[in-house]
C-alpha cells in the first residue's frame, strides 16, 4: 500500500483540488492507497482565531459564519463538526478562557471536516472512499497541543482497522489528532498531519509515503531567498534528518523516525506541477552527500562570558540545565578551547528568559566577578550548510569574507557534514546567494557600477552587455551592471540595466552621493560589487577609499588616483589590503596592452626592472611618426590629428607632457619606487606664451606653433626621427628614480624609429634579459581598445 498526504494548501483551490482527485484516481489504478489530509487552507488558524475571538468577548460569530459559508463547506455533511465547534465557542466565549484541552478539539475539527470533503468528492466520482477518524487508532500520551503517539498501541488499533476495511476502499484519513486512552481529542502539534501519515505508513508498512506539498520538492536553498536555487533529487535519511533540524518542518524527526524504522521511502512532492517527480528521501545512500543551505533568522545568540570559571568542571552542566528548567532548547554551540566563554543559539522569543535564567543561576559567580558578561544578540541569522565538510569549508568562507560578511561564530558537527555560520540578520540573505553560488558553482553574479558614461564608459556598458550572455555560458559568470553614474546622477537597477541605458539614464537617473550607491547595493544584498572610474575627474577619486571600505573591489582608466601624492596611493593600498580587495587598472598606461600586468608580474617574480623607457601616448605617437617623415608644417600635423580625435580636446594636455609623466609615474610606483609627480622632469612642448591662453584662441594659433618644431627638425641628423618618450632610469631598488618625458632623436631603424600610426611602444630592460629589452606595442590609445581594456580587468577581478 501506499500512503497519500495532501497539505492544506493542495485542498486550499479549485485547481488543486481537481489536481487532488486525479492524482488519487491515477494512483488507485496503480495498487492500494490511503490518503492523509489536512485541514483545508487556512483553516487551522482560523478556527484558532475564531476560538481567541470567543475568548476576549469580540464578535466571534460573524468569523464564524464566513467559515461555516465557505464554498468547500457545502460540499458534504458537516453538520455535525460544526455543531461542536458552536457549542464549544459558545462556552469559550461564556468562560472567557480556554485551555489546551479545548484547544484541540476545536482544531481537530478542520481536518475532520477535510476528510469528510474529499472522501465525498471520490464517493461522487465513483470510488469506494470513507472519511476515517483518526482518533479511533492513534493513541497519545496526555500532551494537549502536541501529543505524542504510543506506537505500540496506536499499531494493534491500525492494522485491526486496516485488515477489517475493504481492500478496494480509499480511506481518507484525518492527520493531526488523535487520542488520548480516555478518548480525550489531542492533536500532534502545527504540521502534525506529516507525523500521521508517517505513522500510518509505519503501522500498515506501506511501500512509499508520498507527501504532496505546494513545492517541486527539498531544493539547495530557499527559492524565495535564492532564485537559482535547485531542486534535490534524493537524500538520505539522515540528510534529511539534517535538514529537518534546520527548518524544514515536513522533515521533522518525529516524522522521519517512523518511517527509517521500517525502511519506508518519503516521496515530496507538489500538488500544482504533479509532473515534477519531486524529492526522494530513502535509506539508499546518495552519491557525495548532498548539499543543502538553510536559514533560521527568528533566532538570538546568547553570550555567556565567564573569565573566572576557567578550566572549573561543571559549569557548561549548570548552564544547560538552567535553561532546560525554562524549557529553552539550545541550537549552535560554540566555546573556545580556553572555557572563558560559550556562545549558543536560542530562540528568539526565549532569549531574555534565557538570559535572566542564567543571570540567576550565576548570581553568585558575579559576585566574585567570576562571570563578567550574559548578553543577548537579536538580529542574527543562522546559515547551515548540510551536507558540508570542513574540508573544503575554506571555500564558502574565503567568499564570504572577501564579501565582507565574517561570520560572527561558525561550527561544524561532531560528524563533519554539517557547517553552520551565524550572520547579521540583514547579512543573511547575501550571504546564502554568496555561499550558494560558491558550492554549487553556479554563475557568480558580479555587480558593477560604472562611473562616467563618456566615450570609454559609455562604450565599455555596451561591450559589456554585449558579451553578457557569452560570458555566462563561458565562464559562468553573469555580469550585472547595477548604476551608471556621472559627477551629478545616477540610475540604479538592481536587476541590471539593459541595452536602452541612454534613454533610461536621460528618464530615470537621480541625484547622488557615493553613499547612495553604496546603500543601494545593501539594501539589495548585491554580492561581488566592483566599482569602475572611468572618469577623469580628481573629485571621484575621493570615493576609491569609502567604496573599498564597503565592499567594492575598484577598477579604473582614470589615471589620477594613481598619481596623486604617494601619500594617497599608499593609503588606497592599506586600505585594500585590509578589506581584502583589488584595484587593477591596466588601462592607465598603454590603454588595453598588457603592460602593467607584465611589469607587475616581473617585479613580483623578483626580476630586476633595470629600465623602461618608450612611447608612451598614442597621440604625441600619430604626431611625431607622421611630423618626422612628411613634408609639412607641424600645424598641419596637428590639425589633422585633432580632427581625427586623437588628441585631448585641448591638445595641449597632450603637448604638455604630462600625460605622459603620468604614466610613467604609474609604473614607477608599480616597482615600489615612492616618486611624486612633481619630480618628473618633464619637456613642455608648448612655447610658453601659448601656455596660459584660453583653447579657442590657441586653436586659432598652432602656426605660432611651426618655428619651434621646424628649428628642431632642422637639427637632426640623418637617418633619425622624433619621438617623445618617457624614460624611467636610476638606481631602481632605490626609493626613488629618475623620471623624464622629453623629445628625442632615435635612429630610423631602431624599434622607437619604427613606431607607425598611433601605436604606443613600451621598452622593459631588466637584468636577466640584458641589452634585448622585453617589447610590448600596439594601439594604445582609443575609446574601444581602453574600454577593452577595462573589460579585461572585470573579468580578471570576476575569476578571482
Ligand atoms: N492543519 C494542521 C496545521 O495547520 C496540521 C497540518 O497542516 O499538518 O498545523
Ligand atoms: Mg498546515
Amino acid at each position: 500500500m501506499k500512503i497519500l498526504k495532501f497539505g492544506g494548501k493542495s485542498l486550499a483551490s479549485g485547481q488543486a483540488f481537481d489536481n487532488v482527485i486525479n492524482i488519487i484516481t491515477d494512483k488507485a489504478n496503480q495498487g492500494r492507497i490511503a490518503i492523509v489530509v489536512s485541514a483545508i487552507g487556512d483553516t487551522t488558524d482560523t478556527l484558532e482565531n475564531i476560538l481567541e475571538l470567543a475568548k476576549t468577548q469580540q464578535d466571534y460569530n460573524t468569523a464564524f459564519e464566513a467559515f461555516k459559508n465557505r464554498s468547500y463547506h457545502q460540499l458534504a455533511d458537516i453538520k455535525k463538526e460544526l455543531d461542536v465547534l458552536s457549542k464549544l465557542y459558545e462556552g469559550v466565549s461564556l468562560i472567557e478562557d480556554y485551555n489546551l484541552k479545548i484547544k484541540d478539539q476545536v482544531l481537530a475539527q478542520g481536518e475532520v471536516i477535510s476528510s469528510k470533503i474529499l472522501a465525498k468528492q471520490l464517493t461522487d466520482r465513483g470510488f469506494k472512499a470513507v472519511a476515517v477518524d483518526s482518533r479511533q487508532f492513534f493513541i497519545t500520551d496526555n500532551n494537549f497541543g502536541s501529543a505524542q503517539a504510543n506506537e505500540e498501541l496506536s499499531k494493534e488499533k491500525t492494522q485491526a482497522y486496516f485488515k477489517s476495511l475493504d481492500q478496494n476502499t480509499i480511506a481518507v484519513v484525518t492527520g493531526f489528532i488523535g487520542s488520548t486512552e480516555k478518548g480525550e481529542t489531542v492533536t500532534l502539534g502545527r504540521n502534525g498531519s506529516n507525523y500521521s501519515a508517517a505513522l500510518l505508513a509505519n503501522f500498515t508498512n506501506a511501500d512509499e509515503l508520498q507527501n504532496y506539498t505546494h513545492v517541486d520538492g527539498i531544493y539547495t536553498a530557499n527559492p524565495d531567498w535564492v532564485k537559482n536555487a535547485q531542486k534535490i533529487e534524493e537524500l538520505h535519511f539522515d540528510e534529511a534528518n539534517e535538514l529537518a533540524n534546520f527548518g524544514a518542518s515536513i522533515l521533522h524527526a518525529k516524522t522521519i523516525l517512523p518511517l527509517v524504522e521500517n525502511n519506508i521511502p518519503l516521496r515530496i512532492l507538489n500538488t500544482l506541477n504533479p509532473r515534477s517527480t519531486g524529492t526522494l528521501i530513502s535509506g539508499k545512500q546518495t552519491i557525495q552527500g548532498i548539499k543543502s543551505l538553510s536559514v533560521q533568522s527568528d533566532v538570538a545568540l546568547i553570550q555567556f562570558e565567564g573569565r573566572g570559571l576557567l578550566g572549573i568542571a561543571g559549569v557548561d552542566a549548570r548552564i544547560f540545565t538552567a535553561l532546560a528548567n525554562e524549557e529553552i532548547s539550545v541550537g549552535v554551540i560554540s566555546q573556545g578551547s580556553s572555557e572563558r566563554g560559550i556562545g549558543f543559539i536560542v530562540e528568539a522569543q526565549d532569549a531574555e528568559l534565557a538570559a535572566e535564567a542564567l543571570q540567576k543561576e550565576f548570581q553568585n559567580d558575579f559576585y566574585t566577578k567570576d562571570v563578567n558578561r550574559i548578553s543577548i544578540l537579536k538580529d542574527i541569522a543562522v546559515i547551515s550548510i548540510i551536507g558540508q565538510d570542513l574540508s573544503t569549508f575554506d571555500k564558502p568562507y574565503a567568499a564570504l569574507v572577501k564579501n565582507k560578511i565574517v561570520p560572527i561564530l561558525f561550527n561544524n558537527t561532531v560528524t563533519g557534514k554539517n557547517v553552520s555560520l551565524v550572520v547579521k540578520k540583514e547579512e543573511a540573505k547575501k550571504a546564502l546567494n554568496v555561499i550558494h553560488g560558491q558550492i554549487f558553482g553556479i554563475a557568480k553574479k558580479i555587480n558593477i557600477a560604472v562611473f562616467g558614461h563618456g566615450l570609454v564608459g559609455g562604450t565599455l556598458i555596451d561591450q559589456v552587455l554585449q558579451s553578457a550572455e557569452s560570458i555566462a555560458v563561458k565562464k559562468n559568470i553573469a555580469l550585472n551592471i547595477f548604476a551608471i553614474g556621472n559627477s551629478k546622477k545616477v540610475l540604479l537597477s538592481d536587476n541590471g540595466i539593459t541595452a536602452n541605458w541612454r534613454d533610461q539614464l536621460v528618464s530615470d537617473s537621480i541625484p547622488y552621493t557615493i553613499k547612495d550607491v553604496v546603500d543601494f547595493a545593501n539594501q539589495n544584498h548585491l554580492e561581488n560589487l566592483i566599482a569602475i572610474d572611468n572618469t577623469a575627474s580628481g573629485e571621484f577619486v575621493k570615493n576609491y577609499i569609502p567604496l573599498v571600505e564597503n565592499g567594492f573591489d575598484l577598477i579604473s582608466s582614470n589615471k589620477i588616483g594613481n598619481t596623486i601624492s604617494y601619500d594617497f596611493y599608499k593609503q588606497l593600498r592599506d586600505t585594500l589590503k585590509a578589506n581584502h580587495k583589488e584595484y587593477l587598472y591596466e588601462t592607465n598606461v598603454g590603454a588595453g596592452l598588457p603592460l602593467i600586468d607584465t611589469i607587475k608580474l616581473l617585479h613580483l617574480s623578483g626580476e630586476n626592472i633595470t629600465k623602461i623607457k618608450g612611447v608612451f601616448s598614442g597621440s604625441l605617437s600619430y604626431i611625431f611618426n607622421t611630423y618626422s617623415v612628411e613634408n609639412r608644417p607641424f600645424s598641419a600635423v596637428l590639425k589633422e590629428a585633432i580632427d581625427k580625435g586623437f588628441t585631448e580636446p585641448d591638445p595641449r594636455e597632450d603637448l604638455s607632457g604630462n600625460d605622459v609623466g603620468r604614466k610613467l609615474l604609474i609604473l614607477a610606483r608599480e616597482l615600489d619606487l615612492q616618486n611624486e609627480f612633481e619630480e618628473i622632469n618633464i619637456q613642455n612642448l608648448i612655447p610658453t606664451d601659448l601656455q596660459t591662453i584660453d583653447t579657442p584662441t590657441f586653436l586659432q594659433s598652432l602656426e605660432k606653433l611651426n618655428p619651434y618644431f621646424d628649428k628642431i627638425k632642422e637639427g637632426l641628423k640623418p637617418n633619425t626621427v622624433l619621438r617623445y618618450v618617457g624614460e624611467l632610469s636610476g638606481d631602481l631598488q632605490k626609493d626613488k628614480g629618475i623620471l623624464e618625458t622629453k623629445l628625442v632623436e632615435v635612429p630610423t631603424n631602431s624599434a622607437l624609429g619604427q613606431l607607425k600610426g598611433s601605436d604606443s611602444l613600451f621598452e622593459i630592460y631588466t637584468e636577466s634579459y640584458g641589452e634585448n629589452p622585453i617589447i610590448i606595442q600596439g594601439a594604445g590609445a582609443g575609446a574601444s581598445v581602453t574600454a577593452r581594456g577595462v573589460f579585461g580587468d572585470i573579468l580578471r577581478l570576476a575569476d578571482k
